[in-house]
């Protein structure tokens, strides 16, 4: 039994948010990161169990919302609903690097530094297009779902869900169409058990993410951080104008008249999450627990926009690319035309839906980025000791992003719910006691 004090304490412990102890864990490890330094990074393994426990739930939560949602649309809905999401992923990201590329040619990160001669840079595969859209076919379902192909898994899930469907409308037989509903039903137990699962995650997160933050700043230490800090406030303004005049203004006030500070408040476990482990898919449960309990938004809309934004709707990364293609020019002594510039809008928003949400992505579409300017590769190694922090800064923006477009289509398709969740209450967080689906 534990004496009366300690429970009394761990009450108050539990009765603050998770995302308000998730992010004092994130502010002391980075401070202890700081003052410790190298030796703090044996932490580090602590750090890894919180993202291995999300990346653990990622798939199945994406086949179970994506089937629960099919359930409740028809498949021309679906098309529209896909058309709006994919239009509004693309114009986002295409936003996004011009405002990189116009904060950074205002603020000029770069010069007065020089690249070190000693930096080297092993140009990694950098995702090719074509290959990109046949492999959204996947050969073997279960492969796609073992290895954690998203967008494989996407695929397969909606023309099975579908023929659920239609076998469900048109069969005879009543153990056939008591089977479909069996299975709907099944999937929707999963998912009640699934979004529980996201609470208890969270929980432990306050200790992965204390690792996670002690880890990077132990390893990358004061010295290496403040050459870059001009990069890293160029990224960091470019963002913030981002979230605040275009998704906050234009999708969320302009589009759907709703309040920014909800919107946030919504997203907030989301946002700290994607920080923390800087990885759009592995913080896909809580986006999507976000989506579902704080936003009160649809499976039928976030049940494919979620899993989809997570690997093609990148627009911190995007950004990212026209911010350091100024930073790298300058190094250099070059400046960069207006047409470079916009091939660098059009390179970084292709090679941004061909790259996967995992840490570190951005940095190895940089090659493809500088290659085409005719920068210097060695840039990407430059920046590279720094990527740990850029990385959680674009992957921030990017889950934002997908929350956002995903509250826009659900508006315009009836399928959110504004007078619920954090839109009447904004100080409501994820809790245990939330229901996940379907009752409300
Ligand atoms: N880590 C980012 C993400 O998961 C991608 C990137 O490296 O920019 O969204």
């Amino acid at each position: 039994m534990l004496p009366s004090n300690a429970k009394s304490y761990w009450k108050q412990y539990r009765s603050v948010p998770i995302v308000y102890r998730i992010g004092a864990a994130f502010i002391l490890g980075s401070v202890v990161g700081l003052v410790v330094g190298e030796p703090v990074t044996v932490l580090e393994p602590l750090g890894d169990i919180f993202v291995r426990l999300l990346s653990m739930i990622v798939i199945p939560i994406v086949v179970f919302t994506l089937l629960m949602g099919i359930r409740r649309i028809s498949p021309a809905q679906l098309g529209r609903i896909g058309g709006e999401v994919i239009a509004l992923y693309a114009v986002m990201s295409a936003i996004a690097v011009f405002i990189g590329l116009a904060v950074a040619n205002l603020v000029n990160p770069g010069t007065g530094l020089t690249l070190a001669e000693d930096v080297e840079f092993d140009p990694a595969d950098t995702p090719d297009f074509v290959e990109v859209i046949v492999g959204i076919v996947p050969e073997n379902p279960i492969g796609a779902m073992a290895e954690g192909d998203v967008l494989a898994t996407i695929f397969f899930v909606i023309v099975f869900g579908l023929a659920l469907l239609m076998l469900e409308e048109t069969t005879d037989d009543e153990a056939v169409r008591s089977g479909v509903e069996s299975i709907f039903n099944i999937v929707e137990a999963g998912t009640e058990a699934l979004f529980k699962l996201v609470w208890g995650i969270m929980e432990y997160g306050v200790i992965g993410v204390f690792a996670l933050m002690a880890a990077v700043f132990g390893e990358a230490g004061i010295d290496a951080i403040v050459p870059f800090a001009l990069l890293i406030a160029t990224l960091l303004a470019a963002i913030l104008l981002h979230i605040g005049i275009v998704y906050l203004g234009g999708l969320i006030i302009a589009l759907t008249r709703q309040s920014p500070v909800a919107f946030l408040a919504g997203s907030k476990d989301a946002i700290v999450t994607a920080l923390s482990i800087r990885s759009s898919s592995g913080t896909l449960p809580v986006t999507m627990a976000n989506a579902e309990e704080n936003l009160r938004i649809d499976e039928s809309v976030y049940g494919f926009s979620l899993p989809l934004g997570a690997t093609i709707n990148m627009d911190g990364t995007a950004m990212y690319q026209g911010v350091v293609a100024v930073f790298a020019a300058n190094l250099v002594g070059v400046q960069l035309t207006i047409v470079e510039q916009v091939t660098v809008v059009l390179i970084a928003v292709l090679a941004s839906i061909g790259a996967g949400g995992v840490p570190g992505t951005g940095l190895i579409m940089l090659t493809l980025v500088l290659t085409q300017l005719g920068l210097p590769l060695e840039v990407v190694g430059f920046v590279a000791g720094v990527d740990p922090i850029l990385d959680r800064l674009r992957t921030m923006t990017n889950v934002t992003g997908d929350l956002a477009v995903t509250t826009v289509v659900a508006h315009w398709n009836d399928a959110i719910d504004f007078g619920g969740g954090s839109w009447v209450d904004p100080t409501r967080g994820l809790e245990m006691g939330d229901t996940a689906t379907g009752d409300d």
